[in-house]
Protein backbone atom coordinates (compact mmCIF):
# COMPACT_ATOMS: atom_id res chain seq x y z
CA UNK A 1 0.00 0.00 0.00
CA UNK A 2 1.63 3.43 -1.01
CA UNK A 3 0.62 6.52 1.26
CA UNK A 4 1.41 9.77 -0.33
CA UNK A 5 1.04 13.28 1.28
CA UNK A 6 -1.80 15.16 -0.76
CA UNK A 7 -0.90 19.25 -0.09
CA UNK A 8 -4.83 19.05 -1.16
CA UNK A 9 -6.08 18.21 2.57
CA UNK A 10 -2.57 18.29 3.55
CA UNK A 11 -2.65 14.88 4.87
CA UNK A 12 -1.03 11.24 4.31
CA UNK A 13 -3.59 9.69 1.90
CA UNK A 14 -3.82 6.26 0.74
CA UNK A 15 -2.88 6.30 -3.21
CA UNK A 16 -5.38 5.00 -5.69
CA UNK A 17 -5.66 6.41 -9.58
CA UNK A 18 -8.17 6.61 -11.19
CA UNK A 19 -7.56 3.78 -13.40
CA UNK A 20 -6.23 0.56 -11.74
CA UNK A 21 -3.23 0.35 -14.05
CA UNK A 22 -2.21 3.26 -14.92
CA UNK A 23 -1.47 6.46 -13.14
CA UNK A 24 -1.13 9.83 -15.20
CA UNK A 25 1.15 12.79 -13.97
CA UNK A 26 1.91 16.14 -14.64
CA UNK A 27 4.84 18.34 -13.63
CA UNK A 28 5.12 21.93 -13.77
CA UNK A 29 8.47 22.41 -15.87
CA UNK A 30 11.01 25.39 -16.59
CA UNK A 31 10.96 28.74 -17.74
CA UNK A 32 13.41 28.26 -20.42
CA UNK A 33 15.51 31.66 -19.53
CA UNK A 34 18.25 29.97 -17.65
CA UNK A 35 20.47 27.00 -16.58
CA UNK A 36 18.70 25.31 -14.04
CA UNK A 37 20.39 24.91 -10.97
CA UNK A 38 20.60 22.05 -8.66
CA UNK A 39 17.81 23.21 -6.15
CA UNK A 40 15.77 23.00 -9.46
CA UNK A 41 17.21 20.21 -9.84
CA UNK A 42 16.32 18.71 -7.18
CA UNK A 43 12.70 18.48 -7.42
CA UNK A 44 12.79 16.82 -10.58
CA UNK A 45 15.04 14.06 -9.18
CA UNK A 46 12.71 13.52 -6.67
CA UNK A 47 9.73 13.35 -9.08
CA UNK A 48 11.80 11.01 -10.60
CA UNK A 49 11.64 9.04 -7.33
CA UNK A 50 7.92 8.93 -7.37
CA UNK A 51 7.62 8.17 -11.22
CA UNK A 52 10.23 4.80 -10.70
CA UNK A 53 8.32 4.14 -7.49
CA UNK A 54 4.93 3.71 -9.03
CA UNK A 55 6.67 1.70 -12.13
CA UNK A 56 7.76 -0.44 -9.68
CA UNK A 57 4.84 -1.26 -8.60
CA UNK A 58 3.45 -2.22 -11.76
CA UNK A 59 1.54 1.15 -12.53
CA UNK A 60 2.19 2.14 -16.52
CA UNK A 61 2.55 6.25 -16.08
CA UNK A 62 2.12 8.77 -18.46
CA UNK A 63 4.67 11.61 -17.34
CA UNK A 64 3.79 14.93 -18.99
CA UNK A 65 5.72 18.19 -18.09
CA UNK A 66 6.00 21.47 -19.96
CA UNK A 67 8.13 23.74 -21.06
CA UNK A 68 7.61 27.46 -20.65
CA UNK A 69 8.43 29.48 -23.61
CA UNK A 70 6.06 32.14 -23.49
CA UNK A 71 4.02 33.83 -20.48
CA UNK A 72 5.90 33.85 -17.23
CA UNK A 73 6.42 37.23 -16.26
CA UNK A 74 9.31 38.45 -14.40
CA UNK A 75 7.11 39.71 -11.21
CA UNK A 76 4.79 37.89 -9.77
CA UNK A 77 2.25 40.01 -10.24
CA UNK A 78 0.74 41.13 -13.70
CA UNK A 79 3.29 43.81 -14.75
CA UNK A 80 6.36 43.92 -16.04
CA UNK A 81 8.28 42.03 -18.90
CA UNK A 82 7.88 38.58 -19.73
CA UNK A 83 10.88 36.68 -18.41
CA UNK A 84 12.28 34.80 -21.85
CA UNK A 85 11.35 38.19 -24.29
CA UNK A 86 13.73 39.97 -21.41
CA UNK A 87 16.64 37.76 -21.69
CA UNK A 88 16.20 37.48 -25.21
CA UNK A 89 16.85 41.34 -25.47
CA UNK A 90 20.17 41.20 -23.20
CA UNK A 91 21.26 38.41 -25.31
CA UNK A 92 20.42 39.72 -28.73
CA UNK A 93 18.93 36.48 -29.54
CA UNK A 94 15.09 35.77 -30.42
CA UNK A 95 12.92 34.51 -28.07
CA UNK A 96 12.93 31.20 -29.76
CA UNK A 97 16.40 30.42 -29.44
CA UNK A 98 16.64 31.28 -25.65
CA UNK A 99 13.76 28.91 -25.22
CA UNK A 100 15.08 26.32 -27.30
CA UNK A 101 18.59 26.58 -25.89
CA UNK A 102 17.51 26.35 -21.99
CA UNK A 103 15.48 23.57 -22.91
CA UNK A 104 18.43 21.98 -24.20
CA UNK A 105 20.61 22.33 -21.53
CA UNK A 106 17.77 21.22 -19.33
CA UNK A 107 17.53 18.14 -20.61
CA UNK A 108 21.18 17.21 -21.12
CA UNK A 109 21.11 17.88 -17.06
CA UNK A 110 18.20 15.55 -16.50
CA UNK A 111 19.85 12.89 -18.67
CA UNK A 112 23.04 13.73 -16.49
CA UNK A 113 20.97 13.10 -13.50
CA UNK A 114 19.42 9.90 -14.85
CA UNK A 115 16.28 10.99 -14.85
CA UNK A 116 13.64 9.39 -16.81
CA UNK A 117 12.89 12.09 -19.30
CA UNK A 118 8.92 12.48 -19.24
CA UNK A 119 6.74 11.20 -22.10
CA UNK A 120 5.65 14.54 -23.54
CA UNK A 121 7.00 17.56 -22.95
CA UNK A 122 4.57 20.75 -24.53
CA UNK A 123 6.06 24.07 -25.31
CA UNK A 124 3.53 26.50 -25.01
CA UNK A 125 3.56 28.04 -27.67
CA UNK A 126 2.76 25.68 -29.93
CA UNK A 127 -0.68 24.84 -27.87
CA UNK A 128 -2.03 28.26 -27.98
CA UNK A 129 -5.43 27.38 -29.71
CA UNK A 130 -5.97 24.86 -26.61
CA UNK A 131 -4.82 28.07 -24.81
CA UNK A 132 -7.74 30.42 -26.72
CA UNK A 133 -10.19 27.33 -26.28
CA UNK A 134 -9.74 27.07 -22.39
CA UNK A 135 -10.15 30.97 -22.57
CA UNK A 136 -13.51 30.49 -24.32
CA UNK A 137 -14.94 28.32 -22.05
CA UNK A 138 -14.02 30.66 -19.06
CA UNK A 139 -15.64 33.41 -21.00
CA UNK A 140 -18.65 31.86 -21.82
CA UNK A 141 -18.95 31.21 -17.69
CA UNK A 142 -18.71 34.49 -16.69
CA UNK A 143 -15.41 34.10 -15.07
CA UNK A 144 -13.58 36.62 -16.92
CA UNK A 145 -12.75 40.40 -17.18
CA UNK A 146 -11.02 42.61 -19.02
CA UNK A 147 -8.66 44.89 -17.56
CA UNK A 148 -5.88 47.41 -19.03
CA UNK A 149 -3.37 45.09 -19.76
CA UNK A 150 -5.29 41.81 -20.39
CA UNK A 151 -8.24 39.32 -19.37
CA UNK A 152 -8.21 38.23 -16.23
CA UNK A 153 -10.18 35.74 -14.13
CA UNK A 154 -11.91 36.92 -11.54
CA UNK A 155 -10.79 34.53 -8.31
CA UNK A 156 -13.79 35.71 -6.16
CA UNK A 157 -16.45 33.93 -8.52
CA UNK A 158 -14.33 30.64 -8.01
CA UNK A 159 -16.24 29.46 -4.69
CA UNK A 160 -13.07 27.25 -2.58
CA UNK A 161 -10.60 30.15 -4.42
CA UNK A 162 -7.31 29.12 -2.19
CA UNK A 163 -8.04 25.62 -1.11
CA UNK A 164 -4.71 24.60 -1.84
CA UNK A 165 -3.80 26.45 0.79
CA UNK A 166 -5.69 26.52 3.67
CA UNK A 167 -6.51 30.08 3.43
CA UNK A 168 -9.96 31.66 2.19
CA UNK A 169 -10.21 34.27 -0.35
CA UNK A 170 -9.72 37.14 2.21
CA UNK A 171 -7.65 35.66 3.90
CA UNK A 172 -5.16 35.16 0.80
CA UNK A 173 -6.28 38.91 -0.70
CA UNK A 174 -4.70 40.61 2.90
CA UNK A 175 -1.26 37.97 2.33
CA UNK A 176 -0.84 39.25 -1.50
CA UNK A 177 -1.55 42.46 -0.22
CA UNK A 178 1.08 42.31 2.61
CA UNK A 179 3.35 40.57 0.59
CA UNK A 180 3.44 44.23 -1.81
CA UNK A 181 4.10 41.83 -4.61
CA UNK A 182 0.53 43.73 -5.61
CA UNK A 183 1.59 46.48 -8.41
CA UNK A 184 -1.31 48.50 -9.48
CA UNK A 185 -2.74 47.21 -12.86
CA UNK A 186 -5.88 49.55 -14.05
CA UNK A 187 -9.34 47.69 -14.03
CA UNK A 188 -8.00 44.40 -11.84
CA UNK A 189 -10.94 43.75 -8.92
CA UNK A 190 -8.78 41.77 -6.53
CA UNK A 191 -5.59 41.38 -5.75
CA UNK A 192 -5.46 37.56 -6.47
CA UNK A 193 -6.84 37.61 -9.44
CA UNK A 194 -4.65 37.17 -12.84
CA UNK A 195 -4.41 36.94 -16.06
CA UNK A 196 -5.11 34.17 -18.57
CA UNK A 197 -4.40 36.61 -21.65
CA UNK A 198 -1.78 39.44 -21.59
CA UNK A 199 -2.33 42.23 -24.19
CA UNK A 200 1.08 42.66 -26.10
CA UNK A 201 2.64 46.03 -26.50
CA UNK A 202 3.19 47.67 -30.26
CA UNK A 203 6.76 46.56 -29.90
CA UNK A 204 6.00 43.13 -28.98
CA UNK A 205 6.83 40.98 -32.17
CA UNK A 206 7.75 37.40 -31.68
CA UNK A 207 5.83 35.23 -29.60
CA UNK A 208 2.54 36.93 -30.16
CA UNK A 209 -0.89 35.73 -31.49
CA UNK A 210 -3.86 37.23 -32.41
CA UNK A 211 -7.15 36.14 -30.30
CA UNK A 212 -10.95 37.10 -30.43
CA UNK A 213 -9.56 39.38 -26.98
CA UNK A 214 -7.00 40.77 -28.94
CA UNK A 215 -2.93 40.67 -30.05
CA UNK A 216 -1.26 38.90 -27.12
CA UNK A 217 0.15 35.58 -25.90
CA UNK A 218 -1.70 33.18 -22.90
CA UNK A 219 -0.85 34.29 -18.52
CA UNK A 220 1.31 31.31 -17.34
CA UNK A 221 -1.05 29.48 -15.19
CA UNK A 222 -3.48 29.24 -18.23
CA UNK A 223 -0.48 26.80 -19.82
CA UNK A 224 -0.34 24.12 -17.49
CA UNK A 225 -3.88 23.57 -17.54
CA UNK A 226 -4.74 23.80 -21.28
CA UNK A 227 -1.41 21.31 -21.98
CA UNK A 228 -1.85 18.99 -18.69
CA UNK A 229 -5.69 18.16 -19.74
CA UNK A 230 -4.90 17.98 -23.53
CA UNK A 231 -2.92 14.98 -22.67
CA UNK A 232 -3.96 13.91 -19.48
CA UNK A 233 -7.68 14.56 -19.68
CA UNK A 234 -9.96 17.15 -17.32
CA UNK A 235 -8.89 14.92 -14.62
CA UNK A 236 -6.03 12.89 -13.50
CA UNK A 237 -3.99 11.70 -10.68
CA UNK A 238 -0.76 13.41 -10.02
CA UNK A 239 -0.14 16.80 -10.14
CA UNK A 240 3.82 17.94 -9.12
CA UNK A 241 5.68 20.78 -8.29
CA UNK A 242 7.99 23.09 -6.35
CA UNK A 243 6.65 24.21 -3.16
CA UNK A 244 6.83 27.90 -4.39
CA UNK A 245 4.17 27.18 -6.50
CA UNK A 246 1.64 26.29 -4.38
CA UNK A 247 0.13 29.46 -3.47
CA UNK A 248 -0.08 31.26 -6.76
CA UNK A 249 0.52 29.09 -9.47
CA UNK A 250 -0.99 25.40 -8.33
CA UNK A 251 -3.84 27.51 -6.65
CA UNK A 252 -4.75 29.58 -10.19
CA UNK A 253 -4.62 26.51 -12.09
CA UNK A 254 -7.29 24.68 -9.96
CA UNK A 255 -9.28 27.71 -9.85
CA UNK A 256 -9.20 28.04 -13.97
CA UNK A 257 -9.38 24.42 -14.78
CA UNK A 258 -12.38 23.49 -12.22
CA UNK A 259 -13.94 26.61 -13.29
CA UNK A 260 -14.11 25.78 -17.05
CA UNK A 261 -14.80 21.87 -16.35
CA UNK A 262 -17.25 22.23 -13.38
CA UNK A 263 -15.47 19.22 -11.79
CA UNK A 264 -12.07 18.11 -9.49
CA UNK A 265 -8.93 18.84 -11.82
CA UNK A 266 -6.20 16.54 -9.85
CA UNK A 267 -6.30 13.73 -6.98
CA UNK A 268 -3.31 14.16 -5.48
CA UNK A 269 -1.12 17.42 -5.15
CA UNK A 270 2.74 16.78 -4.68
CA UNK A 271 4.83 19.91 -3.90
CA UNK A 272 8.40 19.31 -3.17
CA UNK A 273 10.65 21.40 -1.02
CA UNK A 274 13.80 23.52 -1.18
CA UNK A 275 17.39 23.41 -1.55
CA UNK A 276 19.57 25.75 0.29
CA UNK A 277 23.34 26.30 -0.36
CA UNK A 278 25.97 26.71 2.84
CA UNK A 279 22.35 27.30 4.80
CA UNK A 280 20.98 30.25 2.76
CA UNK A 281 18.51 30.80 -0.02
CA UNK A 282 20.20 30.55 -3.63
CA UNK A 283 20.59 34.00 -5.57
CA UNK A 284 22.72 35.91 -7.79
CA UNK A 285 23.49 38.49 -5.28
CA UNK A 286 25.50 35.77 -3.08
CA UNK A 287 27.00 34.28 -6.06
CA UNK A 288 25.86 30.75 -4.80
CA UNK A 289 24.19 29.29 -7.85
CA UNK A 290 24.89 25.87 -8.68
CA UNK A 291 24.23 23.95 -11.79
CA UNK A 292 24.52 20.81 -12.55
CA UNK A 293 27.91 21.37 -14.86
CA UNK A 294 29.32 23.36 -12.44
CA UNK A 295 29.64 20.47 -9.90
CA UNK A 296 30.35 18.15 -12.64
CA UNK A 297 32.89 20.62 -13.75
CA UNK A 298 34.55 20.36 -10.29
CA UNK A 299 35.04 16.69 -10.67
CA UNK A 300 32.02 14.93 -8.52
CA UNK A 301 30.06 12.67 -10.28
CA UNK A 302 26.43 13.29 -11.42
CA UNK A 303 25.21 10.01 -9.35
CA UNK A 304 26.78 11.47 -6.45
CA UNK A 305 24.78 14.91 -6.80
CA UNK A 306 21.56 12.44 -7.34
CA UNK A 307 22.42 10.94 -4.23
CA UNK A 308 23.35 14.04 -2.45
CA UNK A 309 19.49 15.21 -3.62
CA UNK A 310 18.01 12.25 -1.97
CA UNK A 311 19.45 12.72 1.82
CA UNK A 312 16.59 14.02 2.85
CA UNK A 313 12.80 13.62 2.48
CA UNK A 314 11.10 15.73 -0.64
CA UNK A 315 8.93 17.42 1.54
CA UNK A 316 11.79 18.73 3.92
CA UNK A 317 14.51 21.21 2.87
CA UNK A 318 17.87 20.45 2.37
CA UNK A 319 20.98 21.58 2.59
CA UNK A 320 24.32 21.92 0.03
CA UNK A 321 27.58 21.81 0.89
CA UNK A 322 30.68 20.49 -1.04
CA UNK A 323 31.52 18.27 2.26
CA UNK A 324 28.24 17.18 2.22
CA UNK A 325 28.79 16.13 -1.78
CA UNK A 326 31.70 14.79 -0.83
CA UNK A 327 29.96 12.28 1.90
CA UNK A 328 27.77 10.99 -0.90
CA UNK A 329 30.79 10.33 -2.96
CA UNK A 330 31.77 7.94 -0.60
CA UNK A 331 28.47 6.70 0.09
CA UNK A 332 28.34 5.98 -3.51
CA UNK A 333 31.85 4.70 -3.78
CA UNK A 334 31.26 1.57 -0.98
CA UNK A 335 28.24 1.05 -3.27
CA UNK A 336 29.91 0.47 -6.19
CA UNK A 337 32.90 -1.23 -4.69
CA UNK A 338 30.12 -3.97 -3.06
CA UNK A 339 28.89 -4.27 -6.21
CA UNK A 340 32.37 -5.38 -7.71
CA UNK A 341 33.34 -7.14 -5.39
CA UNK A 342 29.63 -9.28 -5.95
CA UNK A 343 30.67 -9.66 -9.60
CA UNK A 344 33.82 -11.61 -8.39
CA UNK A 345 32.17 -14.02 -6.18
CA UNK A 346 33.40 -17.44 -7.06
CA UNK A 347 33.12 -19.64 -3.77
CA UNK A 348 30.73 -22.75 -4.15
CA UNK A 349 31.29 -23.27 -0.58
CA UNK A 350 27.68 -24.84 0.88
CA UNK A 351 26.17 -22.68 3.82
CA UNK A 352 24.35 -24.31 6.28
CA UNK A 353 22.54 -20.94 6.57
CA UNK A 354 22.27 -19.98 3.46
CA UNK A 355 18.41 -19.95 3.54
CA UNK A 356 18.40 -18.00 6.67
CA UNK A 357 21.04 -15.21 4.77
CA UNK A 358 18.72 -14.83 1.62
CA UNK A 359 15.48 -14.23 4.02
CA UNK A 360 17.45 -11.73 6.09
CA UNK A 361 18.13 -9.79 2.43
CA UNK A 362 14.62 -10.31 1.75
CA UNK A 363 13.29 -8.45 4.82
CA UNK A 364 15.61 -5.69 4.40
CA UNK A 365 14.87 -4.88 1.06
CA UNK A 366 10.92 -4.92 1.95
CA UNK A 367 12.30 -2.96 4.19
CA UNK A 368 13.91 -0.30 1.77
CA UNK A 369 10.53 -0.54 0.00
CA UNK A 370 8.04 -0.18 2.56
CA UNK A 371 10.13 3.47 3.86
CA UNK A 372 9.78 4.30 0.45
CA UNK A 373 5.66 3.24 0.15
CA UNK A 374 5.34 5.47 3.17
CA UNK A 375 5.26 8.93 1.17
CA UNK A 376 8.61 7.93 -0.40
CA UNK A 377 10.79 8.33 3.16
CA UNK A 378 14.44 8.02 1.57
CA UNK A 379 16.67 8.61 3.89
CA UNK A 380 14.71 5.43 6.26
CA UNK A 381 14.55 3.69 2.76
CA UNK A 382 18.85 4.33 2.30
CA UNK A 383 19.40 3.10 5.62
CA UNK A 384 17.54 0.18 5.40
CA UNK A 385 19.79 -0.52 2.06
CA UNK A 386 22.93 -0.11 4.14
CA UNK A 387 21.90 -2.17 6.74
CA UNK A 388 21.82 -5.27 3.82
CA UNK A 389 25.22 -3.98 2.46
CA UNK A 390 26.91 -4.10 6.03
CA UNK A 391 25.38 -7.63 6.67
CA UNK A 392 26.48 -8.63 2.81
CA UNK A 393 30.23 -7.38 3.45
CA UNK A 394 30.57 -9.07 7.06
CA UNK A 395 29.53 -12.04 5.38
CA UNK A 396 31.91 -11.04 2.58
CA UNK A 397 35.02 -9.91 4.97
CA UNK A 398 34.37 -13.35 6.65
CA UNK A 399 35.01 -15.31 3.12
CA UNK A 400 32.01 -16.87 4.18
CA UNK A 401 29.70 -15.25 1.13
CA UNK A 402 29.77 -17.88 -2.01
CA UNK A 403 28.50 -17.29 -5.75
CA UNK A 404 24.39 -17.84 -5.11
CA UNK A 405 24.26 -15.84 -2.13
CA UNK A 406 26.00 -13.02 -3.54
CA UNK A 407 24.04 -13.31 -6.65
CA UNK A 408 20.94 -12.65 -4.43
CA UNK A 409 22.34 -9.79 -2.89
CA UNK A 410 23.61 -8.43 -5.87
CA UNK A 411 19.56 -8.60 -7.54
CA UNK A 412 18.37 -6.95 -4.21
CA UNK A 413 20.52 -3.76 -4.72
CA UNK A 414 19.70 -4.02 -8.36
CA UNK A 415 16.06 -4.02 -7.22
CA UNK A 416 16.64 -0.71 -4.60
CA UNK A 417 18.49 0.76 -7.92
CA UNK A 418 15.62 0.95 -10.01
CA UNK A 419 14.29 3.48 -7.73
CA UNK A 420 17.51 5.42 -6.51
CA UNK A 421 18.89 5.16 -10.26
CA UNK A 422 22.39 5.38 -9.14
CA UNK A 423 23.72 2.91 -12.41
CA UNK A 424 24.68 0.48 -10.00
CA UNK A 425 24.52 -2.12 -12.53
CA UNK A 426 27.25 -0.84 -14.19
CA UNK A 427 29.21 -1.53 -11.71
CA UNK A 428 28.20 -5.55 -11.48
CA UNK A 429 29.35 -8.11 -13.98
CA UNK A 430 27.71 -11.06 -12.28
CA UNK A 431 27.80 -13.05 -16.06
CA UNK A 432 31.83 -11.75 -16.27
CA UNK A 433 33.91 -14.50 -17.59
CA UNK A 434 36.14 -16.78 -15.02
CA UNK A 435 39.18 -15.98 -14.40
CA UNK A 436 42.25 -17.10 -16.90
CA UNK A 437 44.57 -19.76 -16.19
CA UNK A 438 47.60 -17.67 -15.41
CA UNK A 439 45.72 -15.22 -13.42
CA UNK A 440 44.63 -18.25 -11.16
CA UNK A 441 47.89 -19.37 -11.05
CA UNK A 442 49.11 -16.04 -9.72
CA UNK A 443 46.31 -15.95 -6.72
CA UNK A 444 47.49 -20.07 -6.18
CA UNK A 445 51.31 -18.31 -5.79
CA UNK A 446 50.26 -15.60 -3.71
CA UNK A 447 47.85 -16.85 -1.34
CA UNK A 448 50.93 -19.80 -0.93
CA UNK A 449 53.44 -16.81 -0.06
CA UNK A 450 51.59 -15.01 2.28
CA UNK A 451 51.45 -17.99 4.13
CA UNK A 452 54.86 -18.87 3.66
CA UNK A 453 55.44 -14.94 5.01
CA UNK A 454 56.76 -13.87 1.41
CA UNK A 455 54.83 -10.83 1.90
CA UNK A 456 57.51 -9.18 -0.78
CA UNK A 457 56.21 -11.54 -3.66
CA UNK A 458 52.52 -11.58 -2.21
CA UNK A 459 52.68 -7.27 -3.08
CA UNK A 460 54.38 -8.06 -6.12
CA UNK A 461 51.90 -10.43 -7.16
CA UNK A 462 49.02 -8.09 -5.97
CA UNK A 463 50.10 -5.26 -8.17
CA UNK A 464 50.50 -7.97 -11.31
CA UNK A 465 47.09 -9.13 -10.78
CA UNK A 466 45.60 -5.55 -10.37
CA UNK A 467 47.92 -3.93 -13.73
CA UNK A 468 48.05 -7.12 -15.90
CA UNK A 469 44.16 -8.71 -15.10
CA UNK A 470 42.04 -6.27 -13.84
CA UNK A 471 41.90 -7.96 -10.62
CA UNK A 472 41.69 -6.46 -7.25
CA UNK A 473 43.20 -8.77 -4.00
CA UNK A 474 42.04 -8.41 -0.06
CA UNK A 475 43.25 -9.93 2.64
CA UNK A 476 40.46 -11.01 4.71
CA UNK A 477 40.73 -12.97 8.20
CA UNK A 478 39.46 -16.20 6.08
CA UNK A 479 42.30 -15.29 3.79
CA UNK A 480 42.81 -13.97 0.21
CA UNK A 481 39.66 -12.57 -1.52
CA UNK A 482 39.55 -10.70 -4.94
CA UNK A 483 37.64 -9.06 -6.97
CA UNK A 484 37.77 -7.45 -10.68
CA UNK A 485 38.48 -3.55 -10.99
CA UNK A 486 36.08 -1.26 -12.98
CA UNK A 487 36.46 -0.67 -16.45
ZN1 LIG B 1 2.57 24.72 -13.87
Amino acid sequence: MFKLYNSMGRKKRRFKPMDENSVRMYACGITAYYSAHIGNMRTYVNQDILKRLLLHDGYKVVHVQNITDVGHLASDADTGDDKIRAEAEKEHRSMREIADFYAGIFIEDMKALNIMVPDVMPKASEHIPEMLNLIKRLSDKGFLYQASNGIYFDTSKFRGYGKLTGMGFKQLNNSLKEGARVEKVEGKRHATDFAVWRFAGQDEKEMVWDSPWGRGFPGWHLECSAMSMKYLGEQFDIHCGGIDHLQVHHTNETAQSEAATGHRFVDYWVHENFLTVDGKKMSKSLKNIYTVKDILAKGHSASALRLFMMSANYRQGLNFTFEALSGSESELAGMYSLMERLSSVQGRAKNDDTAEFKKSLRSMKKEFFARLNDDISMPEALAAMHSLMNAVSARLGSGKLNRAEAKAAARAMLEMDSILGLQLGGHYRGDAPPLGKEAKALLKEREAARKSGDFRRSDEIRDLLREKHGIAVEDTKAGQSWHRTPG
